[in-house]
């Protein structure tokens, strides 16, 4: 199907969730010399411009990165102010130019990204030594590939959930992927939605090391989202204070029900 473009929604509130918590943790993975692999299963386009049509037409940036002023001392803030430098100030970066901004020359990047303009876009903004970027289904490709070198891994699993089975389908890759490749840690994102389909995947986690983090928008929409989800499925030590001091900076943008699981 692919009509999903998230041009309309990059630098939201639940970008914000996903993109400051990301951050911290490609940080905390990458305190010690040895390289790790990372990889996305959704990239995006990479980089995307809050002054773009796609971006005024919603606004739903004002709600997100337009409520904070990053600490440009943190992985987020020196993220944002890497893409802003090489892109613009009303550059927003997705989450593959995050990682980039935060790996180093022992880390491996490997993107997957199946809408062509969309993979396009990204080879055009983030192509360069140490970055693999494939126009594949992502979750087929992760499990063609796996396990990747450095054994020690990220994914960012983040897709966008138009079609229902896309909850169950991201259970159930974690499950395949870590029976291959046991040292990788996924970063699953989910919305939060009145109809709650989210149950599906976390039910389908069940059997997994998982720590999920869920927090309510402090404005949100009428209708639609209300909130946003992270698992992590096979969390590094100090998980736990990574998705705290991601909450702690991105906090104006929720309402205090926040739950930890
Ligand atoms: N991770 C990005 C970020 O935070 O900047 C945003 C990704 S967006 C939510 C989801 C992306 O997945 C879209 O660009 C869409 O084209 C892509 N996509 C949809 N189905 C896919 C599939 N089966 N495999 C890989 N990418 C897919």
């Amino acid at each position: 199907m692919l009509s999903y473009q998230h041009a309309y929604h990059a630098g939201n509130a639940a970008d914000l969730h996903k993109h400051v918590a990301l951050a911290e943790l490609i940080a905390r993975l990458t305190a010690k010399p040895r390289g790790i692999a990372y990889v996305e299963t959704h990239a995006g386009r990479g980089v995307y411009d809050l002054d773009g049509a796609e971006a005024r037409k919603t606004g739903e940036a004002a709600e997100g990165i337009g409520r904070i002023a990053p600490d440009p001392s943190t992985p987020f803030g020196r993220a944002l102010a890497a893409c802003r430098a090489a892109h613009g100030p009303a550059a927003y970066p997705g989450s593959p130019a995050i990682a980039r901004a935060l790996l180093r020359t022992q880390d491996r990047m490997t993107l997957m990204e199946l809408h062509p303009a969309e993979h396009a876009a990204l080879r055009a903004a983030l192509a360069g030594d140490g970055v693999a970027i494939h126009r594949r289904d992502g979750f087929e490709g992760l499990l063609a590939l796996a396990p990747l070198k450095p054994r020690k891994g990220l994914v960012l699993v983040d897709p966008s959930y138009e079609i229902k089975t896309e909850y169950a389908a991201a259970a159930a890759f974690a499950r395949r992927l870590l029976a291959t490749w046991p040292e990788a840690t996924l970063m699953i994102w989910y919305p939060l939605l009145p109809a709650g389909r989210h149950a599906e995947l976390v039910a389908g986690l069940g059997p997994l090391p998982c720590l999920r983090d869920e927090v309510a928008f402090a404005r949100p929409p009428a209708r639609g989202m209300t909130g946003s989800g992270l698992a992590l499925v096979n969390p590094p030590h100090g998980a736990a204070a990574v998705l705290a001091a991601a909450r702690a900076q991105a906090g104006l943008v929720f309402a205090a029900r926040e739950s930890q699981a």
